[in-house]
């Protein structure tokens, strides 16, 4: 069954193209030019047809796409992806700690986006499946059960604060994870502005798990913003 995308975008080309290039995937897209339009549409689908995913542009005539995220948060879980040109790193991470799932700055990949919703809806669409316990990306893998890390065969040990922080990444793995989120799961909410921390656990992290942690294939930074786990293999 294909699932249904709310895309929220008053740029008439870029919503069409859009619609579809998704549609051609699958998915089945209903379209909003405006917050009005997007809240009307919200409002009024039919009972057992919820909009699945909203990509939300932030620029629209009558306001700021986030107001609709923050109504959004308010209401239930609906999984929610920024679409902006905006690209200043403040507002990256108010957007993510106010519970945006992912953020895309214009212009974009498509297959980056299809990516980002696929990860999306995997983890806030289907409520009655466990959270990923078992991560793998390439020869990396993850067993949260089990606290077991492996690269290809080779058993690795890590600290355990260095396996807290890989964990916490699982949890989420293909979507950003903020900075503070990160000192405040893994350090606690004192912590928030230890950054020093995350850098330094992240380099030993990455000395253990990447073959050339110059150029990162695991643990992706986001610069100003967090670190992103690849996004895991099977992602069905
Ligand atoms: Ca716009």
């Amino acid at each position: 069954m294909s699932q249904r995308v709310l895309l929220v975008e008053d740029d008439r080309v870029l919503r069409s193209s859009l619609r579809e290039a998704l549609s051609v995937e699958g998915y089945d897209v209903r379209t909003a030019a405006s917050l009005a339009d997007a809240r009307a549409q919200l409002q009024h689908c039919p009972a057992g047809e919820p909009i699945e995913l909203v990509l939300l542009d932030l620029g629209l005539p009558d306001g700021d796409g986030q107001a609709l995220l923050a109504e959004l948060r308010h209401s239930g879980s609906t999984p929610v992806i920024v679409v902006s040109a905006r690209e200043a790193e403040g507002q990256k991470i108010r957007l993510l700690d106010s519970g945006a799932d992912d953020y895309l700055v214009k212009p974009f990949g498509i297959g980056e986006l299809l990516a980002r919703m696929r990860v999306a809806l995997r983890r806030r669409g289907h409520h009655s499946e466990p959270a990923l316990l078992h991560y793998q990306h390439g020869p990396l893998s993850v067993d949260l059960k089990t606290r077991r890390v492996l690269l290809g065969n080779a058993d690795m040990h890590l600290t355990p604060t260095e396996y807290a922080l890989l964990a916490r990444l699982v949890r989420q793995a293909g979507q950003v994870v903020t900075h503070r989120q990160l000192l405040a799961d893994v350090w606690g909410a004192e912590h928030t502005e230890q950054t020093h921390y995350l850098r330094l656990y992240m380099g030993q992290l990455r000395a253990k798990l990447e073959v050339n942690s110059a150029e990162p294939q695991h643990l992706l930074t986001e610069p100003g913003v967090g670190y992103r786990l690849a996004e895991p293999d099977n992602n069905d």
